[in-house]
């Protein structure tokens, strides 16, 4: 390196003493172009690489800059030249010019004047600089932009942007249009997004989306927007954050969509299915409990009968054993026919086999919690998964499994009702031993209060409650082959868990 610079010095002194032909050899061998011209503008000098460019032989050939500059930007750039030439200014200008065979490239200009020691212009320099590359990358953003934007105000759904630390920088045609916001008026974007949401919801929403904010977590919601007209529509949320090369959070996406119709259609549907459940229930009580009166009554009533009979044989002078005998025979006999009737009841109970099929757990959950998204909106309930993706497939009635996660899951909400300002259910799959995959749903709730009743058919310590839930969960792992149990929690809430058996199949 520095030898290089020895050498150069050398040279210098060798073959440049005039600094002049030094710098003219330089600029002639420029790919830029360089111009010079007199004071008043006339083209005294251009380059070999401009000459070559405008396919010119020499300065003085000139220039014919009307037909040389794009007709577009020609105006323009004389405009702003005139004035340079008049005040002295640095000219800078971005223009087509055209080439020898007659094709436009963009260039930027900059010339500024060169002046003696009693401050007059002697000369102009400049240079064209192609910034061709640079346009047309300009102008394929500036067209992805347009087609962007366009997208964003086509989607079918509300997109919105906010910076790290929350504030509303946009909102897409759609929203603004349900919102009724005037978009010119960017100002009132944040207030209104202080009074969109439902007032039951703000409350939610803000906590949620605050801990989204500081961990930088995804947030996805159900919430209730006001529309324009004055009417509120459930809402399906999601944001995520964009993040920079360091990963700090530049801004958040958001996207929601209207899902009212959904949570009107499904909350008809489930009233419809409770209607009918209770219903049912209440059929099958009565009937039960009138069978059950009437199995009972009748040998109830003989054994009292009988063991009336067999005092009386036994209290006659002389006892008459033989009869007493026959009586209590038939108490016998009697205790028999209500342990029968006993028996049939638990039958009942006793769920009929169908058929099982080989299932993915992990995807049993999933499915029970959309049909349960409605009922843990409203409670404005979140669900956290931790679910173990390389589980065994389990052989399994698959009604009957879902029926005793929408069980458990029911149940920890209800236990966190009112008693928690946000409340979490989380809800786990996993290996749960050699042979067997655990699945635990684990509230924060008030947990279990008498742990040791809770399956004892009918406990129940709610006011609509049946008490059978638990019971009927057990029987139903049970009959799969595996185990479910209940346990409080060390700091909050109670956890239901259960295993099934992989089994051979699998
Ligand atoms: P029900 O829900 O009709 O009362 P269950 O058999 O499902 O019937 O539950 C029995 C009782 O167990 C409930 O009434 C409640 O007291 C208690 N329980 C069930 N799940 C929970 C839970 N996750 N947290 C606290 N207590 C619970």
């Amino acid at each position: 390196m520095s030898e290089n610079v020895a050498r150069t010095r050398v040279d210098l002194h060798r073959d440049h003493s005039d600094f002049g032909e030094l710098a003219r050899s330089i600029v002639e061998a420029l790919p830029g172009h360089i111009w010079s011209t007199d004071p008043i503008g006339h083209l005294t000098y251009i380059n070999p690489s401009m000459r070559e460019y405008f396919g010119i032989g020499s300065p003085e050939e000139g220039v014919d800059w009307p037909s040389r500059v794009h007709q577009d930007d020609y105006q323009a750039v004389a405009a702003k030249w005139r004035q340079c030439l008049e005040t002295g200014g640095i000219f800078v200008s971005e223009h087509r010019l055209r080439d020898a065979a007659g094709r436009h490239r963009w260039f930027r200009t900059e010339g500024r004047p060169s002046k003696d020691t009693l401050d007059r212009i002697v000369a102009w320099h400049g240079q064209n600089v192609d910034i061709e590359d640079r346009k047309a990358a300009e102008e394929e953003l500036r067209a992805r932009t347009v087609e962007l934007s366009l997208l964003i105000d086509m989607v079918p759904s509300h997109l919105w942007r906010l910076t790290p630390d929350g504030a509303t920088t946009l909102v897409n045609k759609r929203m603004a249009d349900f919102l009724g916001l005037d978009l010119s008026e960017v100002g009132s974007l944040e207030t209104a997004m202080n009074t969109i949401f439902h007032p039951d919801d703000v409350e939610g929403v803000g906590a949620e989306l605050t801990h989204c904010l500081e961990t930088g977590e995804r947030f996805s919601m159900r919430y209730r927007l006001l529309r324009a007209d004055g009417a509120y529509r459930w809402m399906s949320g999601r944001a995520e954050p964009l993040r920079d090369q360091d990963g700090n959070i530049v801004q958040w996406f958001g996207l929601c969509h209207d899902i009212e119709d959904q949570v009107q259609t499904t909350a008809a549907l489930r009233r419809s299915a409770e209607k009918l459940a209770e219903a049912t229930q209440a059929a099958n009580l009565s009937q039960l409990s009138a069978s059950i009166a009437h199995e009972i009554n009748q040998p109830l009533a003989a054994i009292a009968a009988d063991s009336d009979a067999c005092v009386r044989w036994l209290s006659a002078n002389p006892p008459n054993v033989e009869r007493g005998k026959l009586a209590a025979a038939r108490i016998t006999d009697d205790v028999v026919a209500v342990t029968d009737v006993i028996a049939r009841i638990r039958a009942l109970f006793q769920h009929k086999p169908q058929a099982r099929t080989i299932e993915d757990v992990n995807h049993l959950i999933g499915e029970v919690l959309s049909l349960m998204a409605d009922e843990i909106a409203a409670a404005t309930t979140r669900i956290d998964t931790e679910l173990d993706l390389n589980l065994p497939l389990v052989l399994l009635d698959r009604v009957q499994v879902q029926q005793v996660l929408v069980n458990l899951i029911r149940n920890g909400i209800q236990a966190m009702d009112s008693t928690n300002p946000m409340p979490v259910l989380k809800i786990k799959s996993d290996r749960g031993g050699l042979n067997t995959v655990g699945i635990s749903v684990e509230d924060a709730g008030r947990g279990f209060g008498d742990p040791d009743r809770v399956f004892e058919p009918f406990f129940t310590t709610k006011s609509t409650g049946m008490g059978m839930g638990l019971p009927i969960c057990r029987s139903i792992v049970e009959s799969h082959g595996g185990r479910l149990w209940v346990k409080n929690n060390e700091a909050v809430g109670a956890t239901v868990a259960f295993t099934l058996p992989i089994g051979a199949s699998s």
